[in-house]
C-alpha cells in the first residue's frame, strides 16, 4: 500500500520544474494525478512518463488566469476520478529583476494574476469539491521571497507574501471542515531556468549557491518531498504554515 493509494491530486504548473517532479512523485506513491498546465505538449509528456511507469494520470489544459478553465479543471477531475483529495497550486511566474521604481504596472498585474489570483481561483473551486469529501489537503507554492525581502523582485515578493496570506486565511476558515491548507517556500531550485542562467554565467551560479548555508541550490525532488509530507496524514496536525525548504537561507 502506497501512501497516496486511492487519492486524487491536482497539480498546476505540472508540465515542468517543481510541478512536474511533484506530479511524478505523487504518482509513484499511488495517487491519481491530474497534470494541469498551459503547456500541453510537455504536460502530455509528463502523463506519458507517469503511465509508462505504471501510474495513473491525465492532462487537463489549464491557464490559472482563466476562471472558466480552472472551474473546468476541477470538473474534469471529478468526472474522471470521482473526487478531489489533494491540490498543489504551484503554477507561477517570475519577472526580470528591476528596482521597484522601474517596475511596470502591466508586469505587476500579470504577476498578480498568475501568482495570486491563480492560487485564489484554484482554491475557490477546489475547496467546494473537498467539502463534499469532508477532507482535503492543499499546498500552495510561495517562496522564500514570500517570507522576507527580495531586492529587485519586489512585485514577485509581494505576490508570494499574498499567497501566504491566502493560505493562512483558508486554513483558518476550513480547518474544522477537515481541509488543511499550507504553503511551501522554496529558495533557489535547480530548474531549466536556473540551468540556462548557470551555463551563461558560472560565477553567478556559484554566488547563488553560496546564498544557501548548505552550499548548494535545491533539487525539484526536495520540494516534491515537502509537498507530499504536507499532503499526507503524517502532517495531520499541520495547517496554515509557510514551510521554508531553503537549505537554511531564511535562517541567516
Ligand atoms: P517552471 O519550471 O517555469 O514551471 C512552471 C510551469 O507552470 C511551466 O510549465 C509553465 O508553462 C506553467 N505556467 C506558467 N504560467 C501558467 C499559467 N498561467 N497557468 C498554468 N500554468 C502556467 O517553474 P518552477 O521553477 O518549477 O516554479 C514553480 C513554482 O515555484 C512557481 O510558483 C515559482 O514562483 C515557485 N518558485 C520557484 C523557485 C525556483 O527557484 N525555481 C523558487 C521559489 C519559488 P510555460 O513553461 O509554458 O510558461
Amino acid at each position: 500500500m502506497q501512501i497516496f493509494t486511492d487519492k486524487v491530486a491536482i497539480i498546476t504548473g505540472a508540465s515542468a520544474g517543481i510541478g512536474k517532479a511533484t506530479a511524478i512523485a505523487f504518482a509513484q506513491n499511488g495517487a491519481k494525478v491530474v497534470v494541469a498546465d498551459i503547456n500541453q505538449q510537455d504536460g502530455e509528456a509528463v502523463v506519458n512518463e507517469i503511465t509508462q511507469a505504471g501510474g495513473t494520470a491525465m492532462f487537463v489544459p489549464c491557464d490559472v488566469t482563466n476562471d472558466q478553465q480552472v472551474m473546468s479543471l476541477v470538473d474534469a477531475t471529478l468526472e474522471a476520478y470521482g473526487k478531489l483529495d489533494i491540490a498543489f497550486n504551484n503554477a507561477g511566474i517570475e519577472i526580470e529583476q528591476s528596482k521597484l521604481a522601474d517596475g511596470e504596472e502591466s508586469v505587476f498585474d500579470k504577476i498578480m494574476d498568475v501568482n495570486v489570483k491563480g492560487v485564489w481561483r484554484c482554491m475557490k473551486y477546489q475547496i467546494p469539491a473537498m467539502l463534499k469529501n469532508g477532507s482535503g489537503s492543499i499546498v500552495n507554492t510561495a517562496s522564500v521571497a514570500g517570507l522576507g525581502a527580495a531586492p529587485k523582485m519586489a512585485i514577485y515578493s509581494a505576490s508570494k507574501h499574498a499567497v501566504i496570506g491566502l493560505t493562512k486565511s483558508a486554513a483558518v476558515e476550513y480547518g474544522k471542515k477537515g481541509i488543511r491548507v499550507n504553503a511551501v517556500c522554496p529558495a533557489v531550485i535547480d530548474t531549466e531556468m536556473f540551468r540556462r542562467a548557470a551555463e551563461s554565467d558560472p560565477r553567478k551560479a556559484e554566488f547563488v549557491a553560496g546564498m544557501h548555508p548548505v552550499g548548494r541550490i535545491g533539487k525539484v525532488e526536495e520540494i516534491a518531498e515537502a509537498v507530499m509530507y504536507l499532503c499526507s496524514s503524517n502532517s495531520g496536525f499541520t495547517t496554515g504554515i509557510a514551510l521554508p525548504v531553503d537549505g537554511g537561507h531564511t535562517a541567516v
